[in-house]
């Protein structure tokens, strides 16, 4: 058996719930690790530097990016983000099925690098739904909002480059899923 773990890319509309999905994901099983990617955009209320994101000012985001210390990087209404590459590797060394939570640009990187990863897309119920979850997280302006929802529907093109598309609706069966979809794909990987 291949004990090397692979990578699954979660990627959706930013007000998906993609976060709740794989917070839920990692609480049921202990076959994963969770990749948590450097940002130059400012943190959220509540969010905490090396728990969310690796917050980082844009001169050592370029500096990771010169050491060669990101995986794929990208970026989205007007800041950067990347993936650490030590972390993801050291997880898959060691068994660990890693799951980046990245947007379409990364996610085709990840995939041209590491063809054997599973690309999850994530779809909130409804279009209505999603604009009211994004509101509702009170977060961002409206500026930022109607940005990001202009991005949504660019992202929605590139779709078709996913494996699967979840619709969010019911947390519990979303999980499931979820796991179900990156085993198969982890058992097939393992046996080729
Ligand atoms: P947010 O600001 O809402 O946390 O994230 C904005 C977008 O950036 C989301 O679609 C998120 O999945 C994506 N993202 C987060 N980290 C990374 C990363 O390391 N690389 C890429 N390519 N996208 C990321």
């Amino acid at each position: 058996m291949n004990e090397q773990g692979m990578l699954a890319v979660v990627s959706g509309f930013s007000g998906a719930g993609k976060g709740t999905l794989m917070k839920e994901l990692l609480k049921r099983y202990d076959n994963y690790a969770l990749s948590i990617s450097a940002t130059t955009r400012s943190p959220r209320e509540g969010e905490a530097d090396g728990r969310e994101y690796f917050f980082v000012t844009e001169e050592s985001f370029r500096d990771m990016i010169e050491k060669d210390a990101l995986i794929e990087y990208a970026q989205y209404v007007k800041h950067f983000y990347g993936t650490p590459k030590e972390y993801v590797l050291n997880q898959m060394k060691q068994g660990k099925d890693v799951i980046l939570e990245i947007e379409i640009q990364g996610a085709l990187k990840i995939k041209e690098r590491f063809p054997e990863t599973i690309l999850i897309f994530v779809m909130p119920p409804n279009a209505e739904e999603l604009k009211r979850r994004l509101i509702g997280r009170g977060t961002e302006s409206m500026e930022v909002i109607n940005a990001r929802l202009k991005r949504a529907a660019e992202e929605a093109e590139g779709m078709e480059a996913y494996d699967y598309i979840l619709i969010n609706d019911k947390i519990e069966t979303c999980v499931e899923a979820m796991h179900q979809m990156i085993q198969v794909q982890h058992n097939r990987a393992s046996n080729n």
